[in-house]
């Protein structure tokens, strides 16, 4: 099968890292893979924006240059608690800070590159299950449906995929997983390079760190709750509850905020999610999302891809059933990222309750070789 008319070996709805990742890795393999986008890039996302380096290698191999890009090494957390407690730890694998806008980018131009037939500005509405998938694409110009052999959904936190299939984490039981949402900055402001901050507050905490060009990005999450108390108006939400911490409030007084922000999600959750739905294999986000404190989403987003990605191959070469395919996706999948988000979901527990951050942040203060071996047990080894 040949890009370029409605027949493809792949489809891939969404164009975040997961999906981009995938579909390079696909196309250089030699398939037809076309990879659908609602946005149009390059684009500002809600993220932390420090990568592990576990995913250093991966992502060179993918062809982007990061040795010559003169990114911000990462290899010290400052920890705060609501009520100003803090301490400074060493990170034990360390990460880089570049922005999501620059990345993703990059990677969408090595995709097209790479053969892979990338539409923007078009929305995935529907995968219907058979042998041969119908794909069903919606643009702001018309609709259309492609014919894929198979079919992943890397379509990151929250779809309209997910509605449409009314995938179960939608209906998560317990409320503390469950709708959150996420406020990113780029600023300037005088910020250590190798450092990356993390400062908690009632039901939230705040991460800033440096990403390209001198800029800091500062990204937080809370609970929906807190917004509709400050009525749904975010800087005042930040004068009652971020700026209480100490150090928020010299960050966020002395910050100079770029133009375009903040951009801003909602509906965040981190309830457990199923690897497959209807055949389709679920990459990055959609199949299960750590908390970001762990610092460790993009890292499992690009590892889930080059999972998939292997499989995919056999089960185009016709060494595996679609069976065999989703059955070891879901187990290699589980094998490698289970225990991390269920210490993710642990932690976020902990740092979602004001008393219990300021105990946590002054155990770690006092035992201070207790932090390393918790923030291991939420990182991966590089692959
Ligand atoms: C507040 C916050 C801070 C974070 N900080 C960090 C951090 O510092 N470090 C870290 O490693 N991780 C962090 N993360 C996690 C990280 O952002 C995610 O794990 C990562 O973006 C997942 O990548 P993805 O490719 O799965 O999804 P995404 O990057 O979300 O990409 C999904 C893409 O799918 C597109 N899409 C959705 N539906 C459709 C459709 N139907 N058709 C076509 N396109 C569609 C979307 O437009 C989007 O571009 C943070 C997350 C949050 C919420």
């Amino acid at each position: 099968l040949k890009p370029g008319n409605d027949s493809y070996d792949i489809c891939i709805a969404g164009g975040g890292l997961a999906g981009l990742a995938a579909s390079i890795q696909l196309a250089r393999k030699g398939y037809a893979v076309v990879l659908v986008e609602k946005e149009k890039f390059p684009f500002h996302k809600v993220c932390g924006e420090y990568i592990s380096l576990e995913s250093k290698p991966f992502l060179k191999s993918l062809g982007i240059a990061l040795d010559e890009m003169d990114l911000p090494h990462i290899d010290k957390l400052f920890l705060s608690a609501p009520n100003g407690t803090s301490l400074t730890t060493t990170l034990p694998l360390g990460g880089f800070g570049i922005s999501r806008y620059r990345l993703d980018f990059l990677l969408a131009q090595k995709a097209r590159e790479s053969g892979v037939v990338l539409l923007e500005e078009s929305r995935v509405t529907g995968m219907e299950e058979g042998e041969e998938r119908l794909v069903h694409i919606q643009s702001k110009e018309n609709t259309t449906t492609i014919r894929a052999r198979v079919c992943c959904a890397a379509s990151g936190k929250r779809s309209n995929l997910d509605v449409k299939w009314n995938r179960s984490f939608l209906q998560a039981w317990d409320r503390r997983l469950n709708n959150y949402v996420g406020i990113k900055y780029h600023v300037r402001t005088e910020w250590k390079e190798n450092l990356i901050g993390l400062h908690n507050f009632k039901n939230g905490y705040c991460g800033i760190s440096r990403i390209e060009d001198g800029k800091c990005c500062v990204c937080y999450m809370t609970r929906a709750d807190n917004l509709k108390a400050s009525g749904n108006d975010i800087r005042t939400m930040e004068k009652n509850l971020l700026r209480l911490n100490p150090h928020l409030e010299r960050i966020f007084q002395s910050a100079e905020i770029l133009q375009e922000f903040p951009v801003t999600i909602s509906q965040i959750s981190f309830a457990p999610k199923t690897q497959v739905e209807k055949g389709v294999l679920m990459l990055g986000d959609a199949a299960g999302m750590i908390t970001p404190l762990c610092g460790n989403g993009m890292s499992m987003a690009l590892h889930s891809s080059k999972i998939a990605s292997g499989l995919i191959d056999q089960f185009l070469g016709g060494t595996i059933s679609q069976k065999d395919l989703e059955q070891r996706y879901t187990a290699d999948w589980k094998r490698e990222f289970g225990r991390r988000l269920k210490t993710g979901r642990l932690l976020q527990k902990f740092f979602g309750d004001t008393r219990l951050s300021n105990a946590l942040v002054q155990t770690f203060r006092v035992l201070p070789f207790l932090a390393k071996p918790l923030i291991r047990s939420t990182h991966g080894a590089p692959f």
